[in-house]
């Protein structure tokens, strides 16, 4: 990937072209891909700053992908092996970026896209997205868990290919993103943190950070440190919840579908998982902006909420690397983002004074 020099012609072609001999993928499966991946892994010393930590923290901002989050890694995947087996349809339930990216994927495949969503709980941006790429969109009067379950009972059917994590190669494809990390910092880091929803993303990156070490591309493996929202933390609880609720609405499930996939990379890993408050989230949300220009959604700041957290109970070594993932782009949800900006825009007449006075010049 460093050879990538301008008008090299060696240009990035998507995560499956890039990591194949990981994949389960053969010369036969038909590539579907809108060259995701290849996403800026930042550092961002001014947020480290700004929370008292003393260590390295770099941002793997997954909301350059296509379809403005993660999820493009796992449907490259998924929508390939659907087309390879000849499927017309392929459905999932979703709070809204697995719709928008199953959506894209599916109308470049020339495959019909269902979507099954909570009503009223998705952000605007994702909704957009559903409509635009054309997938039938349909509004569940009840929660993600009660959609998926639907979803699970039609794939059952054998008539749609269902796309959502449940999906092993949906896992395959997310796992590329701790390859990528590894490559770009040129070692694994000391810790891995992310926000965990139906617990997919810490499934995958977990098996992504171990099959580069066992390849010896990588050094050691990371402490796996996971986030949920206290008004849906079923892991840290311990039980699942009827109704899950948070302005994350990204991470807004009761019953994850890889529960115990995360329990085993969370012991293997010797790592952690903790809930935060809707405000916390709002509040590391704002932060990430402001410091360093970094603008994702909330459920994306839940993993950053959660590293505050840990720098004031001092569970960080000191000169310690930390990646952390943001899973999705901040533009995705414009409802939450006005409302937490904490300002209007000034409205003034069209002179000059009146801008200086603004400004306060
Ligand atoms: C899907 C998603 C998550 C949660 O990932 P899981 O794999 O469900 O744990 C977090 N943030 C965003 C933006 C997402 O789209």
């Amino acid at each position: 990937m460093n050879s990538i020099l301008p008008n090299s012609g060696n240009r990035w072609r998507g995560v499956i072209h890039a990591y194949k001999e990981y994949l389960p993928v053969t010369d036969a499966t038909p590539i579907i891909s809108l060259n995701e991946g290849n996403t800026p892994l930042i550092r961002v010393d001014n947020f480290v700053n700004a929370i008292g930590g003393e260590f390295e923290l770099w941002l793997k901002y997954e909301g350059l992908n296509p379809t403005c989050s993660f999820k493009d890694r796992g449907m490259t995947m998924a929508v390939s092996k659907a087309k390879e087996r000849g499927a017309q349809i392929v459905i999932c339930a979703s709070t809204g970026n697995t719709s928008a990216a199953a959506a894209a994927y599916a109308s470049r495949a020339k495959m019909k896209c269902v979507v099954l969503l909570p009503n009223g709980k998705i952000a605007l941006g994702k909704l957009a997205q559903a409509l635009m790429y054309g997938a039938t969109t349909i509004a569940i009067e009840g929660n993600f868990d009660e959609a998926l379950r639907i979803v699970r009972e039609l794939g059952e059917t054998g008539k749609v290919e269902v796309v959502n994590s449940i999906n092993p190669v949906r896992i395959e494809g997310q796992k590329t993103a701790a390859f990528e990390i590894c490559d770009q910092l040129g070692k694994a880091p000391d810790f891995h943190f992310l926000p965990v929803g139906n617990a997919g993303n810490i499934t995958a990156y977990w098996k992504g950070y171990k099959e580069y070490f066992a390849a010896k591309k990588s050094d050691k493996v990371p402490r796996m440190f996971g986030f949920q929202a206290a008004g849906s933390a079923p892991i840290v609880d311990g039980a699942p919840i009827a109704n899950p609720n948070t302005v994350a609405t990204a991470i807004r499930i009761g019953n994850p579908a890889s529960w115990e996939q995360a329990n085993c990379a969370l012991k293997e890993s010797n790592g952690f998982i903790d809930k935060v408050t809707d405000d916390e989230i709002l509040a590391a949300y704002k932060l990430i902006a402001r410091t360093d220009g970094i603008f994702v959604e909330p459920a994306s700041a839940a993993c950053l909420a959660g590293l505050i957290n840990c720098v004031k109970a001092k569970r960080i070594p000191v000169g310690s690397v930390i990646t952390a993932t943001m899973t999705g782009h901040g533009l995705k949800d414009p409802d939450n983002a006005i409302k937490t900006a904490g300002f209007e825009p000034f409205v003034v007449e069209p002179k000059k004074e009146a801008v200086m006075k603004v400004i306060g010049l």
